[in-house]
């Protein structure tokens, strides 16, 4: 059976729905599941994301990618329910989504370095007509290897993939098809609805051996049909991959620069009046720790930035009506105007109509969404107070985040203790 024959995604539309009551009701259903079940069946691709079959996983990322639900409540719930020992693989998931993070704001020129990457290798496409044919066929899912193409069209078509299936995908292309791994981390990001700077360009970096020097991840094909055993049609078959893994090599040295936080949470309000921003790292209210109503709220989201090429539909529209719905609910919710600006739009008009000297934002962290709207924020006038709002879990946890994952991974246990996460407020899996 060919990988195209294989192919049946329903649509993601109404399983991923942007909305905070999905957010929550995801969460609701796979808490029972996030314990040892988790544990011992994560590493399991077990069908597409709209088949009842996966629910080894949460696929919960698109909704904390957009700061829909945050990673706070997603731990609290859990640890309600399970404690710490059960649920001790699932919380070390979730902060290897606060460490890639905090890594990439440590060492942030690996970020600008990437696009530039990205942009020389996207040229050498036009330039070399072998290497364009090659990567059309690894993008729309042709390259005859079963697993890799099976994949690539999942993505393209549900916008999510399992996370052992990035990993095989992301290994074959750089070790088996030989394409520059940065092209394979923008193809991640035109469509998967959770791209995330940090969490992407550090996994590619990770399998190619950039990340943890020296060391690559080698997907072999018994690992994949052993962990795929149990898809609708059967174990997916991985011919002709590559038996070596050489580490890539860069010549740029990406060195740590020092943290420059901003006080976690709202403590830099000090009860002024101001706008919330809601953007695509941060497009629900409800997920942010505001000290008291925001008096205007503007939706700013620019899904277009992740690349140069054109952005998957179901990722962008995901992103898109993440914000607008934001946007309104925040309206709503604290009677007052609320707005969206598209790109160079009236910003600094629109603070000054309402007479607001502040912004307040969820931080912006490293990555496209703050490429897309730093120059916007920076070109307000300097009497307008600018506030990053931090969660406070990543404060405590950024600044260990700075070498190898086990720097963060043993302070787990007292990161949580510090910010008071210990299952204590179960409103979100309520
Ligand atoms: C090549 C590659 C690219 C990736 N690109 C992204 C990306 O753009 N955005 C993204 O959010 N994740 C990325 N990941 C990490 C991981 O694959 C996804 O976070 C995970 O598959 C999301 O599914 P889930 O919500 O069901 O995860 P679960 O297994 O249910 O985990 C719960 C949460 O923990 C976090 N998490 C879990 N595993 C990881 C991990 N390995 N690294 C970082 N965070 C993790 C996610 O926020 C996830 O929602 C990538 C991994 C690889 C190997």
């Amino acid at each position: 059976m060919t990988g195209t024959q294989r192919l049946s995604f329903g649509s993601t539309t109404m399983l991923f729905s942007p909305t905070r009551e999905a957010a929550l009701q995801r969460l609701h259903d796979f808490v029972p599941r996030a314990g040892r079940a988790y544990a011992n069946s994560r590493n399991y691709d077990d069908g597409p994301p709209d088949s009842e079959a996966r629910q080894n996983v949460s696929q919960l990322s698109p909704w904390l990618h957009a700061g829909i639900i945050s990673e706070t409540e997603v731990l609290d719930a859990v640890l309600a329910q399970h404690g710490p020992h059960a649920a001790e693989k699932f919380v070390a998931e979730v902060f290897w989504r606060i460490y890639f993070k905090g890594y990439l704001e440590q060492r942030p020129s690996i970020w600008p370095a990437y696009c530039e990457q990205r942009d020389k290798a996207l040229g050498q496409l036009d330039a070399n007509s072998g290497l364009k044919t090659a990567y059309d066929q690894a993008v729309g899912g042709s390259t005859g290897i079963e697993a890799f193409d099976h994949w690539a069209r999942e993505l393209v078509q549900t916008g999510y993939l399992h996370n052992h299936a990035r990993m095989w995908f992301a290994s074959i292309w750089i070790f088996t098809l030989k394409l520059d791994w940065t092209l394979g981390a923008d193809f991640f990001l035109r469509h998967l609805m959770d791209a995330d700077a940090a969490s992407n360009t550090l996994s590619w970096r990770w399998v190619g051996g950039l990340h943890t020097k020296g060391k690559t991840y080698l997907a072999r094909p018994d690992n994949i049909a052993r962990y795929t055993a149990n898809q609708p049609s059967g174990p997916l078959s991985a011919d002709g991959l590559a038996h070596e893994a050489p580490a890539l090599e860069e010549a740029a040295d990406h060195q740590k620069q020092a943290l420059d936080l901003p006080q976690s949470d709202a403590a830099d309000l000090h009860g002024a009046d101001y706008a919330l921003i809601l953007h695509d790292e941060g497009a629900c209210h409800m997920a942010m720790n505001l000290p008291h109503p925001p008096k205007l709220v503007l939706g700013m989201t620019r899904p277009e930035a992740r690349s140069p090429l054109p952005v998957g539909e179901t990722a962008r529209n995901f992103a898109r009506s993440a914000v607008e719905t934001g946007v309104d609910q925040a309206g709503d919710a604290f009677g007052c105007k609320a707005k969206l600006l598209g790109e160079g739009e009236g910003l600094q008009q629109s603070l000054g109509q309402a007479g607001l000297q502040t912004v307040a934002f969820s931080y912006l962290p490293t990555g496209w969404t703050r490429d897309a709207l730093l120059p916007e924020l920076m070109g307000l006038p300097d009497a307008v107070n600018i506030v990053p709002l931090l969660s406070e879990v990543e404060h405590a946890t950024w600044p260990y985040a700075k070498a190898g994952f086990f720097g963060v991974k043993k302070k787990i246990e007292s990161i949580l203790g510090e910010v008071g996460i210990d299952g204590s407020s179960l409103d979100a899996a309520e």
